[in-house]
C-alpha cells in the first residue's frame, strides 16, 4: 500500500515529480533594499502606461467584466508596425517566460531535445524537464564566447541563445548569430530578453530565416516585469503553430494597453536606457578601479568577480560579499553552482544613487580583514 501522498506521485507524471520547481530571484519584503537582484527596470514605465491603465479600467472598472481582445490584435499590430513586420508575425505572452514554455511545448519532447548554452537561464532546463525532453548543454569557453560548431552538431531539434546572454551579459553579434542560423538544422530561438540594452539584435534576421524565432519582453527595458508582457518575432508558420498552443485570453486587457502604451513611447525608453548604459559603465569603470574582473555587458546588469583585500578570488570571496551586502540591505545575485559563475556576482543596474549606495558598500568591505 502507497500512503496518500505517494499514491499521488505514482499517479503524476514521472518527469514532474522527478524535476525541480524554477528559483526565481529574492523579492524582499519591507523597505530599505537596494535591490540589485532580478534585473529590474530602476525607472519608472511612460507616464502614458499609466494613463492607458487608468483610462482602461474607467471611474468604477466595469470594463473588466468582459473578456480581453482575444488575440491582442491591437497590441500585435502596434508591434508589427514597431518591428515592420505585419501583425501575424508576432505572438504575444504572460511575460516572455510564456512564449519559451510555448517554444517548448510545441517543439520538444521526449524525442525531440532542447539545447541551450551553458550557463544561461535557468528556465530553460525547467522547462525543458516538464516536456520530459532530452537537454543538450554546449558550453561556453570562460569567455562566453559562442561555439557555433558545436551548436550545429548537438543534435537538439530546438535551440535557446540568450544574447545578450544571462547571467554573463556578454552580446553576440548579428554575423555570429547569423552563421548559427545556418548552420543549426533546428527552430533557433534567440532570446533577447535583454536586446534593447544591446549593440545589435537579430530582429531583422527572421525576414531571412524561417526557422529563427526572437523572444522579447517588457519587463526590463519597458519597466513593466510587474505586467508581464512578452512576445515571439517569427514568420507566420511559426507563429500560428505557436498560437493553437497558447492559452485563450492569454494577454488581459491591462496589460494589452499599457504595453501598446509604452511601445508608442519609444522616445521615453530611449532615454531611460540610454541612462542605464551610461551607469552601467560607470559601475565596470569602479569595478576595474578596485583591479576586479567584469565581463563585458551589452545588458543592465554586469557580472563581476570580486577579489577581497588579499586579492584573491574564489566562490567563497563571492558569498562571503554577497553576504556582506545583503547584511547592508543590499541585493545582488550569486550563481554558486556553476564554474563559470561560482566566484562571480551578477548585479542588477539601478540608479545612478543606489549604485553609490553598492560601491560605498564594496569600499567599505574591503576594508575589511578576510576571512581564512
Ligand atoms: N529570458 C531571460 C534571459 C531572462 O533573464 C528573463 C527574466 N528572468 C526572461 C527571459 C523572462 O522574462 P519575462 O518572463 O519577465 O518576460
Amino acid at each position: 500500500m502507497f500512503s496518500e501522498e505517494s499514491k499521488v506521485s505514482q499517479l503524476a507524471n514521472k518527469n514532474v515529480v522527478a524535476m525541480h520547481a524554477y528559483t526565481p530571484g529574492e523579492q524582499p519584503q519591507g523597505t530599505g533594499w537596494v535591490k540589485l537582484n532580478t534585473n529590474e527596470n530602476p525607472y519608472p514605465p511612460s507616464t502614458k502606461v499609466a494613463e492607458a491603465l487608468q483610462k482602461e479600467i474607467g471611474a468604477d472598472g466595469s470594463k473588466l467584466r468582459l473578456y480581453p481582445n482575444p488575440t491582442s490584435k491591437p497590441l500585435r499590430e502596434t508591434l508589427g508596425k514597431f518591428h515592420d513586420v505585419p501583425a501575424d508575425w508576432i505572438l504575444v505572452g504572460n511575460g516572455s517566460d510564456d512564449i519559451l514554455n510555448l517554444l517548448m511545448r510545441v517543439f520538444a519532447g521526449p524525442e525531440r531535445g532542447i539545447g541551450m548554452t551553458a550557463p544561461s537561464y535557468s528556465l530553460y532546463p525547467v522547462l525543458a524537464a516538464l516536456q520530459d525532453a532530452p537537454l543538450i548543454e554546449v558550453p561556453f569557453d570562460k569567455r562566453f564566447q559562442l561555439d557555433v560548431n558545436a551548436i550545429a552538431n548537438c543534435g537538439a531539434n530546438i535551440f535557446f541563445l540568450t544574447s545578450p546572454n544571462a547571467p554573463s551579459g556578454v552580446g553576440f553579434s548579428n554575423s555570429t548569430i547569423e552563421e548559427v542560423a545556418q548552420t543549426f538544422p533546428g527552430i533557433l530561438v534567440v532570446d533577447e530578453a535583454y536586446a534593447p540594452f544591446a549593440n545589435e539584435n537579430a530582429a531583422e534576421l527572421v525576414k531571412k530565416f524561417p526557422r529563427v524565432v526572437v523572444t522579447r519582453t517588457f519587463s526590463k527595458a519597458y519597466s513593466l516585469a510587474g505586467l508581464r508582457v512578452g512576445y515571439a518575432l517569427a514568420q507566420p508558420e511559426i507563429i500560428g503553430l505557436l498560437d493553437r498552443a497558447r492559452d485563450s485570453y492569454n494577454l488581459d486587457r491591462l496589460a494589452q494597453v499599457a504595453a501598446v502604451a509604452a511601445i508608442e513611447d519609444q522616445n521615453y525608453y530611449d532615454g531611460t536606457i540610454a541612462q542605464v548604459l551610461k551607469t552601467r559603465e560607470a559601475f565596470l569603470d569602479k569595478v576595474c578601479s578596485l583591479g576586479w574582473f567584469a565581463h563585458p555587458s551589452q545588458a543592465n546588469f554586469a557580472l563581476i568577480e570580486p577579489a577581497n583585500a588579499r586579492g584573491e578570488t574564489s566562490p567563497a570571496v563571492a558569498e562571503d560579499l554577497f553576504t556582506y551586502l545583503k547584511g547592508r540591505q543590499i541585493l545582488v545575485r550569486y550563481f554558486g553552482k556553476h564554474p563559470l559563475t561560482h566566484a562571480a556576482l551578477r548585479v542588477t543596474i539601478g540608479t545612478d544613487s543606489e549604485m553609490a549606495v553598492l560601491t560605498a558598500a564594496l569600499d567599505s568591505w574591503l576594508t575589511l580583514a578576510p576571512p581564512v
